[in-house]
């Protein structure tokens, strides 16, 4: 069974399900908040 890419709605730290909120809807960067530990990201696409 092959392992699957890394899913961005887990926090890549504890592995909780990520909340996320559209910053720019344009550019679609998007904010990804653990509501466990805390961690934020944001993503967009190169
Ligand atoms: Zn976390």
């Amino acid at each position: 069974m092959m392992a699957r890419a890394a899913d961005p709605r887990l926090c890549p730290t504890c592995g909780d399900i990520m909340t996320f909120e559209i910053l720019d809807d344009e550019r679609f960067l998007v904010a990804w908040t653990c509501l466990n530990c805390g961690l934020i990201r944001t993503t967009e696409p190169a």
